[in-house]
């Protein structure tokens, strides 16, 4: 390669080795009709969380299939990531005061956003409810699609009966699983998320650069490695995961690693980090750091990966375990019902004595791991790879004709 060539980017060509040259030929004959179609991308943050993680290589293989895609993050003050986090929260159940000077400070700053993006694309996909309201400033020249990735099973009412008409001013809405659905004069379409097998975080990584990693950060490998990695979040219940391994370690030693990130667009996450921090100790090792390689590291050497959230709207974490061919242990909850399959390809748990049996029973049995181990790894090569994510899109954005009515949708695949 010359200098200052920059890598070659991933093509849908290079997913064939795992979905094979059938799959690659039909995405790009659906991806054909679509070429240079414009299209953005609008969520609320570069980094952390799930939905950047996902639009890194989305936005890119949409481009390698010839659509002319953009990636835009919204700005605003503290206040207004406070609201929306205050949002995301009351739209998995929590309460909410959403006072008149609240919703204001949440529309103008979105608005500002508006002026700011002139949003003309042929295709516009609005992430999450941070951006939500821009759609009443657009001037569509096509459809427009929400695609909200949290639980919405059980929404405030309060604060879904403000959003909702937000919603319905869209061409359709995506969410995660169909168990999300609300009553929307809107279509309703359901794409579970997927991951980028050939990024930092999940790509192959020999022993020795998981050596390397793990003792870079002082993580001690004598005793069986237990993992949670999540951002510092209470939905994500790191109180509960301690509890569990107190628990479990009675029984079997072990170490205990919590790894968290903060997003740009989440406020709470260093009151929650402060809080866990007082459980450290030698075996209980709480880090806040940005290191994906850390992160695939932890995923590939852990015993076992606990995602014990209260609410999940997917969780990428649980996949991200799984590819790696690590059992995992998820709460019963959302989307991480839709990656494991209960006893086959890892565990669910609804409290922490469950999880903390469900810990000592794998870390007691190699053979047990490494079964539901290379199931976890099929499961996400046949439904969690990013190629299946890229032609529901396709599907859809195929859907809609030239004056973005949406057609009726047999042909989705799921
Ligand atoms: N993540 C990370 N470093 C961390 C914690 C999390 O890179 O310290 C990543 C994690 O690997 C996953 C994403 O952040 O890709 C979190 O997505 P998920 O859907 O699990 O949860 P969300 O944060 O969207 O609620």
């Amino acid at each position: 390669m010359r200098k200052n060539e920059p890598h070659p980017l991933v093509q849908v060509e290079h997913y064939e080795r795992y979905v094979g040259a059938e799959v690659v030929e039909r995405i790009l004959e659906k991806a054909r009709p679509l070429q240079d179609l414009r299209v953005a991308h609008v969520n609320s943050t570069y980094y952390g969380g799930g939905v950047a993680e996902l639009l890194s290589p989305l936005t890119l293989l949409m481009n390698s299939v010839g659509m002319a895609t953009e990636w835009r993050a919204i700005q605003g003050p503290p206040d207004f990531f406070n609201i929306t986090k205050k949002m995301h929260n009351a739209l998995q159940g929590a309460d909410i005061h959403l006072t008149p000077m609240k919703a204001t400070i949440y529309e103008d700053v979105v608005y500002e956003n508006a002026v700011r993006n002139r949003l003309d694309h042929d295709r516009v996909v609005i992430h999450d409810p941070q951006p939500l309201p821009i759609v009443r400033h657009s001037r569509k020249r096509g459809p427009w699609i929400w695609r909200c990735h949290v639980d919405l099973s059980r929404p405030d009412p309060a604060l879904w009966a403000y959003l909702k008409p937000f919603v319905e001013q869209y061409d359709a809405a995506v969410l995660s699983i169909p168990e999300y659905e609300r009553e929307l004069s809107v279509p309703q379409l359901f794409f579970m998320p997927a991951i980028d097998p050939f990024s930092i975080k999940n790509r192959e990584m020999n022993d020795a650069e998981m050596d390397e990693r793990l003792a870079h950060h002082h993580i001690p490998t004598d005793l069986p490695l237990v993992v949670q990695i999540s951002r510092f979040d209470r939905w994500k219940d790191p109180e509960g995961v301690v509890a569990a391994w107190r628990l479990a370690r009675k029984q079997m030693p072990c170490t205990l690693v919590l790894l968290g990130n903060m997003a740009a667009d989440d406020p709470e996450g260093q009151d929650v980090y402060s809080e866990v921090m007082r459980h450290s100790d030698e075996r209980l090792i709480i880090l806040s750091r940005e290191d994906t390689a850390l992160v695939n590291a932890l995923q590939r050497r852990a015993a076992v990966v606990v995602q014990k959230s209260l609410r999940e709207g997917f969780g990428l974490t649980v996949a991200e375990a799984m590819w790696k061919g690590t059992p995992v242990i998820g709460g019963n909850v959302g989307g991480i019902r839709h990656q494991i399959q209960d006893g086959h390809n890892g565990f669910l748990v609804d409290s922490e004595e469950q999880c903390a049996g469900r810990i000592v029973q794998l870390l007691k049995s190699p053979k047990l791991r490494h079964q539901m181990g290379q199931h976890a790894h099929e499961t996400v090569r046949r439904r969690f790879l990013m190629t299946r994510y890229l032609e529901q899109y396709l599907d859809l954005f195929n859907a809609f004709e030239a004056r973005y009515h949406l057609r009726p949708l047999p042909h989705l695949s799921t």
